[in-house]
């Protein structure tokens, strides 16, 4: 049996949308009769959903719903999409804000994400760790072989550290994704001693290294967390899109209908009514949206938790630990000032306050005018009690016992990033594959769901959204 129910919104809406629905078939139809444009009043006040939060989460859940043809209103409080994914333009440069880099292997990402449009650019598949005064290499056992075989006698672990590393990679390689996302858990740290490294390679590679992606140095963040970058890493490419990280959200945005992304939108609250099954999202400015099908919440966690206060909200934090932040110092330089090559430099050395550090123009020549060097230099934490300026000179005095003061004193400062929240803590215990529905109507999405990558928050707005969907098929049949 075929039962079709019809949605009429109102007659102002520029939508209309039926669906059918049967035991086996799921369809719905989005007619949009004008499209609507950004900032242009008037704007629709009612629709099929509302997401709240143009990040990665909002804009893979408004992706999903648009493929099944479902009209929504994606709102973000800010000037642009893309959430913590965000590049700036200065002097010719491109500032991604704080240091990113995209895996190729990113599951989610594989299949919803146009790799060929974003011109990736590769970085070595390795590291160059400052240690003992100077430069040794820890390369990708296959891509750089030879590297590797030489790199064997380096102070950077013993031989059986680096015999470790590549049955570990073995180890991950053996377990879907499922299943690691579904392994016991312990912290990182303790996961690495577990399997036999070494104190020293802990210091002086995966502390800095992951230290570096979990904007953790301790190193607590859940060995869940752990195994699936260590898989993503093993099999693909590190990498960032010529035109800058921001290139990924903004290629999703692109592909949404015209009109149905809101910026300078900010959710104030939001409203269930149950009795009519609608849905309303109150902004700053005091319109009103109303959705027929639900909402959607893909902010950060600590505003998530603001917006659904009051609400039947399971989702709140295991409990309440320390958020993730990172500094991200950018310097200019002359081609001639630098060495030239797409390599990471990690801080073996246990000293100083720089984590990580590259030469951005190395990597993709178009963050930066021609024959101009564009300089990342990461902080973990957020150095609240020191001002920029201190920052910038004890970065600049530490990177000169790396590269020697000749070079280093003629690169120009060019700007700073604080990230307070980079990332939500993920140390154990750690559930990362949490129920999207807060109740029928109202779903979350965000890296807090999930694990704290890209990938995470893609796969959180899709399961937002498919959730959405399920709910709407049970309620209509
Ligand atoms: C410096 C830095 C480096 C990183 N590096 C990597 C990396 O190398 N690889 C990796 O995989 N991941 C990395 N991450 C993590 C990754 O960026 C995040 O996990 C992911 O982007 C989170 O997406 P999200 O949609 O969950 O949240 P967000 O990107 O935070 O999106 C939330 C959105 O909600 C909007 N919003 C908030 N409140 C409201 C409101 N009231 N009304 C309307 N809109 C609102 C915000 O403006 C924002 O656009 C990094 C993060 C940072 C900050």
């Amino acid at each position: 049996m075929t039962i079709i129910t019809t949605f009429s919104l109102s007659s102002t809406n520029p939508f209309s949308f039926s669906f059918s629905s049967s035991p086996s078939i799921n369809r719905f139809r989005f007619n949009p009769h004008s499209s609507f444009q950004l900032s242009t009043p008037p704007q629709p006040k009612h629709t099929g959903a509302i997401i709240i939060g143009a990040g990665l989460s909002g804009l893979s859940a408004a992706t999903h719903l648009n493929s099944h043809n479902i009209p929504f209103l994606l709102l973000d409080s800010s000037n642009s999409v893309g959430g913590r994914v965000r590049t700036d333009s200065v002097d010719g440069f491109l500032l991604d804000r704080g240091f990113q880099i995209f895996i190729t292997a990113y599951p989610e990402a594989r299949k919803v994400i146009d790799y060929d449009s974003l011109n990736l650019c590769k970085f070595y598949s390795g590291a160059r760790i400052f240690y003992g005064n100077r430069f040794h290499t820890v390369a990708h056992p296959i891509r750089h072989f030879f590297d590797s075989v030489k790199s064997i006698a380096n102070p950077i672990g013993s031989i059986k550290d680096k015999l470790l590393i590549g049955s570990n990679i073995v180890r991950v390689l053996t377990k879907s994704d499922q299943e690691i996302f579904d392994s016991d858990e312990i912290a990182t740290i303790e996961m690495l001693k577990k399997l036999g490294f070494s104190d020293s390679i802990i210091s002086t590679f995966f502390r800095p290294f992951f230290g570096g992606i979990f904007f953790d140095t301790e190193l607590e963040t859940t060995s869940r967390l752990f195994d699936f970058i260590f898989k993503c890493l093993a099999v693909g490419e590190n990498t960032l899109p010529a035109n800058g990280i921001s290139a990924i959200p903004e290629q999703l945005a692109a592909s949404l209908p015209t009109g149905s992304v809101l910026l300078n939108s900010e959710a104030v609250s939001i409203d269930l009514n149950h009795s009519e099954s609608l849905q309303s999202v109150k902004l700053r400015n005091g319109d009103v949206l109303t959705s027929e099908l639900g909402v959607i919440v893909a902010v950060q966690e600590p505003v998530a938790v603001n917006l659904l206060a009051g609400k039947n909200n399971k989702i709140n934090p295991v409990q309440r630990k320390p958020v993730r932040s990172t500094v991200c110092i950018y310097f200019t330089a002359n081609r001639d000032q630098i060495p030239l090559d797409p390599v990471l430099y990690l801080n073996g050395s246990g000293k100083g306050i720089v984590n990580n550090m590259f030469f951005v123009t190395n990597v993709a020549p178009s963050y930066g005018p021609p024959n101009k060097v564009l300089v990342s230099v990461s902080l973990i934490g957020l150095f609240e009690n020191e001002s920029d300026d201190d920052l910038t000179v004890k970065v600049v005095q530490e990177l000169s016992g790396w590269f020697g003061e000749e070079m280093v004193r003629k690169w120009k400062h060019l700007r700073t990033y604080r990230v307070g929240f980079a990332q939500p803590n993920q140390s154990p215990p750690t559930d990362l594959k949490k129920n999207p529905r807060v109740e029928p109507g109202l779903y979350v999405c965000g890296d807090y769901l999930t694990s704290a990558t890209f990938d995470g928050a893609l796969v959180s707005g899709r399961r937002a959204a498919e959730c959405l969907l399920k709910d709407r098929v049970v309620t209509l049949v």
